[in-house]
């Protein structure tokens, strides 16, 4: 993967190939970034950078350093690693022996005690290729749905960066490297890391020569508080919305209109802006309807069969189809502070809906069911049972909206 294939973030870019052209690299990095900002890619990048035999001196000289402690030698001056070299061709498939990664895993069967990670290493690289803004959860289904893997019992299953993980770290470190000058480890979601990620504090502390250890995280608070106090921070922002809007024009040959309605819900989040894309011909509109409906009048016969559909949407789509509502009451805000509703640029569609959302809900109604949809989307991502979320999700709704007016949405 190279620095050119992820869009913009030409800052990040900027301050790494640095830290490497002016020797300021320590070994142990945290590339901090939300979902969708694209750190996992960018250490992807960054590792094919460092590793590319472009950057490694023509073979007839010794290799430059590029850490800290070391004397500044010939300065590298590329932005990018060459993309054609035997080492890039190695790193751009996820083969190269001296790039390492470490992510969250889930045990297979009672079978295998220890679960590693280089265990779905095969996964692991069909999966980033085809998903370099993925999320955990994204991963860990992707595993769980994958048959060839025949995990016992999957939707139990929880994803963990084990200890016998650890251990396999400390092994694979205290080997030098095989082909290139460096030896790189890629841990992505170290928050993943139970307390016995500590065992690798020593290795962090007193790394072997020109090795590098790149820590991809979306929670700082999540992270070991010993990992993190020895690492360097690199923040990873949201993509801008310009971005956005000219990657699904690029990729996916997106009309500009709708590529810039995407990249609005989006907000910056490129994982949440290809989803929306793949789901862009679900139209949420009649069933948000419904739903409004349904939860003004509390009627138990219609709730059921609603319920038994929202269920069968799936984690991802009920995710969307709430922050399709997030979205639509935010409309509804804004239209409570502009003039005429057709110069606010709202399609009509979400017009209509956001009006009716106008006639039973005041703002702090608004606030509070938007408050409401974030927090059921927070549960979704950690497995609530969809059935009874929506269930009392829309009794909670019922409750917000039975002080107002009768009006019923049309
Ligand atoms: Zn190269």
């Amino acid at each position: 993967m190279q620095f050119s294939t992820i869009p913009d973030h030409t800052e990040v870019k900027e301050k790494l190939t640095d830290l490497v052209n002016n020797n300021r690299l320590s070994h142990a990095l945290l590339f901090l970034g939300k979902e969708g900002s694209g750190a996992l890619p960018m250490a992807i990048a960054f590792a094919q950078y460092i590793l590319c035999e472009r950057n490694q001196g023509s073979g007839k000289e010794a290799p430059p350093s590029l850490f800290i402690e070391e004397a500044a030698s010939t300065p590298l001056a590329w932005t990018d690693s060459c993309g054609v070299c035997t080492t890039c061709i190695k790193a751009n498939q996820l083969i190269h022996p001296d790039l390492h990664f470490s992510y969250p895993a889930i045990k297979r069967d009672s079978r295998h005690d220890k679960v590693l990670s280089t265990d779905y290493a095969a996964a692991w690289r069909e999966y980033i290729v085809e998903n370099p803004f993925g999320n955990v959860g994204d991963w860990l289904d992707f595993l769980k749905s994958n048959t060839k893997l025949k995990i016992e019992n999957p939707a139990n299953k929880q994803g963990n960066i084990t200890v016998h993980e650890c251990e396999d770290i400390l092994r694979k470190f205290s080997l030098k490297a095989f082909e290139n000058k460096y030896k790189i480890l890629i841990m992505w979601m170290p928050e993943y890391l139970g307390p016995m990620g500590n065992k690798l504090l020593k290795l962090i502390e007193e790394p072997p020569p020109d090795t590098l250890f790149i820590f991809v995280a979306e929670d700082e608070s999540s992270i070991l508080p010993t990992i993190l106090s020895r690492t360097q921070l690199i923040k990873i922002p949201l993509f801008d919305h310009n971005t956005i809007c000219e990657s699904l024009v690029k990729m996916d040959n997106v009309d500009e209109v709708k590529a810039a309605q995407i990249a609005t819900l989006s907000e910056g989040n490129m994982r949440e802006a290809l989803q929306l894309l793949k789901h862009s011909e679900e139209d949420w509109h009649d069933l948000l309807k419904s739903w409004l409906n349904v939860s003004y009048k509390n009627s138990v016969i219609t709730l059921l069969p609603l319920l038994d559909e929202l269920n069968k949407l799936g984690r991802e789509k009920q995710k969307q189809f709430l922050k399709y509502f997030i979205h639509i009451t935010r409309q509804a805000i804004l239209l409570d502070y502009v003039q005429d509703a057709e110069s606010s640029q709202i399609p009509t569609k979400e017009i209509e809906l956001a009006l009716n959302i106008n006639k039973f809900c005041g703002l702090e109604a608004k606030e509070a069911v938007i408050d409401e949809m974030e927090k059921s989307i927070y549960y979704i991502e950690r497995n609530a049972h969809a059935k009874m979320l929506f269930h009392a999700l829309t009794i909670r709704l019922h409750y917000i909206f039975k002080d107002k007016s009768l009006i019923l949405v049309q």
